[in-house]
């Protein structure tokens, strides 16, 4: 059965605020977390919503006054059958990208990014083709960085893009992906198609040997259509084994009515395992992990009663910033800030509450005999400050070598950014 966590409710119903609390410590305590999202968690970030935008409809409607298009239509592969729905694709595209790219990510994409930086994302999968995730600092699935020689490097990505990006082009004939110019978006807005260079080159190869000619492909913006299948779909497969095998320890289900077919599975797959993980009585140890909680304004459909736990009702970025004013009561220690003082010379400056964890390097022991003798090669190379890492407890070893914190950064500045949320 599903519980429903109204935030309105919460005021004057105290199993409603304890729920909420508990799923906040929940969030505080996993270590394993997918997140799953749809498009109500870039609707703070004026991200329009493109399949019943009218205001996007309308310039298109400007453009070609002849063409009747409903919204489906736009994005459904059978559009590129026919030279004027594809020039309308190309025009709506662009103009969808000019208004993301005016966009900035929301509480709930920096909200992703936190749980991936205190190491408590597993992996966000989202349906959007926005990009805001890789903004706020998640490596997407799309991106170049995401593979190496050809193989998707399943470490690396946070955040698996389900229906690729809009800030990326693909070739029509031969699949080279590219990063989206403004080259591009001044052909696409007209209703043209760039050349593919990838196929130029080729074409223009086999001209200067002679050889019969090929045809040059056109790109294409790198959104999966409806009935199209996803072109890194064997990556994602990889990826979401991978994190099933990994038993993923809490679902969070957020901004999406839960309606695409392929989506609905991936998500049942998660469910299954998330459940398999949570303790066979809630007064058992651990009460806290196996929670599929689904956060959207409208209520899940029928067939997800037995699958979600939880329903919050509410705004994804109400519920994200609930969880982390929560969380910050919870376990103040996730919250202190990491610092690493170096000393020199027998100098120690510090301000606050640390304890030495480690002593790295030059243990000054006296005599010169016990000193590391320099190798030949690295003779002009000076040698290295006596360093001491100190550090507050419960927290992970800092990933870069800072020399020191400035030492007026506040708790939050330091501990992740938080510049871009609004009324914060
Ligand atoms: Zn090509």
């Amino acid at each position: 059965m599903t519980i429903t966590l109204d935030f309105v409710a919460q005021k004057a119903d105290s199993s409603t605020r304890r729920g909420l609390s508990d799923l906040s410590l929940s969030v505080a305590k996993c270590k394993k977390i997918v997140v799953v999202t749809g498009a109500g968690i870039s609707c703070s970030s004026g991200i329009p919503d493109f399949r019943s935008s009218d205001g996007l409809y309308a310039l298109v409607k400007e453009k070609y006054p002849d063409v009747v298009l409903k919204g489906r239509d736009l994005f459904d592969a059978s559009l590129f059958r026919d030279p004027t729905s594809t020039a309308v694709f190309h025009t709506f595209i662009a103009q969808l990208k000019q208004s993301i790219d005016a966009a900035a990510p929301g509480p709930t994409h920096h909200f992703l990014q936190l749980l991936d930086s205190k190491n408590k994302l597993l992996r966000s999968y989202t349906q959007n083709i926005d990009g805001l995730e890789a903004r706020a600092g998640l490596l997407g699935s799309a991106s170049d960085e995401a593979k190496e020689k050809s193989k998707i490097r399943t470490k690396e990505v946070r955040n698996v893009q389900l229906h690729g990006d809009i800030h990326r082009v693909r070739c029509r004939s031969c699949s080279a992906e590219y990063p989206c110019t403004p080259e591009h978006i001044s052909q696409f807005i007209e209703g043209l198609a760039p050349d593919c260079p990838e196929c130029l080159e080729r074409a223009e190869a086999r001209i200067a040997r002679s050889a019969r000619t090929i045809k040059v492909g056109s790109l294409r913006p790198a959104i999966v259509l409806y009935d199209e299948p996803h072109p890194l779909g064997d990556d994602i497969g990889i990826i979401q084994s991978a994190d099933l095998a990994r038993k993923p320890d809490m679902l969070i289900i957020m901004g999406t009515s839960l309606k695409v077919h392929g989506f609905k599975k991936l998500v049942k797959e998660f469910a299954k395992t998330v459940h398999s993980v949570a303790p066979s009585s809630p007064s058992k140890a651990k009460n806290w992990s196996g929670k599929v909680v689904f956060v959207n304004r409208t209520p899940p459909a029928a067939e997800w009663a037995g699958i979600i736990d939880y329903h919050v009702v509410a705004d994804t970025d109400t519920w994200v910033e609930r969880v982390i004013e929560d969380w910050k009561k919870m376990r103040p220690s996730d919250w202190e800030v990491q610092q690493t003082l170096v000393v020199k010379d027998g100098d120690v400056s510090m301000n606050g509450n640390f304890k030495v964890v480690a002593s790295t390097k030059n243990k000054t022991k006296g005599t010169k005999d016990t000193k590391k003798k320099p190798r030949k090669n690295e003779e002009n190379v000076p040698p290295p400050p006596t360093d001491m890492v100190l550090s507050t407890p419960d927290v992970a070893p800092p990933k870069a070598t800072f020399t020191s914190y400035p030492a007026a950064v506040s708790e939050q500045e330091a501990s992740w950014k938080f510049p871009l949320y609004p009324g914060v």
